[in-house]
């Protein structure tokens, strides 16, 4: 599922395809982008493209004269972009939710459920990225991070009673982080997931300050990898480390999606379990809750939640054996 660092790659793929030239076409699949361009009369054919960037899971298009393009993949939306004559250019793919074309390039979203059109700042009320937090993966390096306006969210009362597992994940507080950022964040931190925002010491707090964005921005820069060369070269020569062959998608992390393995830090076998990460009222009026698998090492994260027995790592570990649960 795409984090910040996902976006960002694809806002770096689509400002390199896009910026600086004209657009020939813009469309759409999703009804109610195609009823902002009916009530608009699409604007946007003839107007250059100024620059695409991210702010934590959104993507966004500046475009000549105050306008913008959007998108927000959710759970397995993408941006492709090809050839004016490739394949997916020239078929409509039944995934596709939006294009734009450039003389040169075509950029194709596929899948993603979110595409918005708009003019003004995206920044305003309204606008999709108006209630973010502070984006993890600032523009200016992880040393940008802003930590007032982290604070400022964070502790200003109305997350006290929350736990700082559930509120890495709140776009509203800091943006840009997902299930696995969250994970090896914690871990870095050596946090019990399940630690009240209201109990943070100033140690935890200045620990997030710098693992947030440095773990976000070494995510970006290593393809969504998370652990150090010398940590994937001893995952690679000892099977005990990970699930499956020793490939590339099983060795990234300190901790996410390897349950029942050895700790990297310290040996104890890191653990999972389901998380409430929100609690929110249906249109009964009854509680319900949101829950996401967190990964953890109960050893240096000191966790003090009840756990099932450890179930040993199989010879020939299904698909499900590392998938999320
Ligand atoms: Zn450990």
């Amino acid at each position: 599922m795409p984090e910040g660092p996902e976006v960002r790659r694809a806002a770096v793929l689509l400002d390199d395809a896009l910026a600086g030239k004209p657009i020939v076409s813009l469309s759409t699949r999703l009804k109610k982008t195609l009823a902002w361009l009916d009530a608009n009369g699409n604007p946007f054919p003839g107007r250059t493209v100024e620059r695409v960037w991210s702010h934590g899971k959104w993507l966004v298009g500046d475009v000549e004269g105050g306008l913008h393009f959007a998108s927000h993949f959710l759970m397995w939306g993408r941006w492709q972009v090809v050839a004016p004559d490739d394949e997916l250019a020239v078929t409509r793919d039944r995934r596709e939710r939006a294009r734009i074309e450039v003389p040169d390039a075509v950029a194709v979203l596929l899948t993603a459920p979110k595409f918005r059109l708009l003019d003004g700042s995206p920044y305003a009320e309204g606008g999709p990225v108006a209630h973010l937090g502070p984006d993890a993966l600032p523009y200016d390096g992880p040393e940008a991070f802003d930590v007032d306006a982290w604070h400022d969210r964070l502790l200003s009362g109305a997350h006290h009673e929350r736990t700082v597992g559930a509120v890495l994940l709140d776009q509203t507080v800091v943006a840009g982080i997902g299930n696995y950022l969250r994970a090896e964040i914690l871990h870095a931190c050596r946090l019990d997931p399940w630690t009240l925002v209201g109990d943070l010491t100033d140690r935890d707090l200045a620990c997030l300050n710098r693992e947030i964005p440095r773990i976000t921005a070494y995510a970006f820069a290593h393809g969504g990898r998370t652990i150090p060369p010398e940590q994937v070269e001893r995952m690679r020569g000892n099977s005990a480390l990970h699930y499956g062959e020793a490939r590339e998608h099983n060795l990234r992390h300190w901790v996410f999606r390897r349950t029942n393995l050895p700790c990297l830090v310290c040996g104890d076998t890191v653990r999972q379990k389901k998380q409430v990460t929100r609690r929110y009222e249906d249109a009964e009026g009854n509680l319900e809750e949101k829950k996401r698998p967190i990964y953890f090492c109960p050893t240096c994260q000191n966790t003090t939640v009840d756990l099932p027995p450890v179930r040993k790592k199989k010879r020939t570990p299904s698909r499900r054996a590392s998938a999320d649960a």
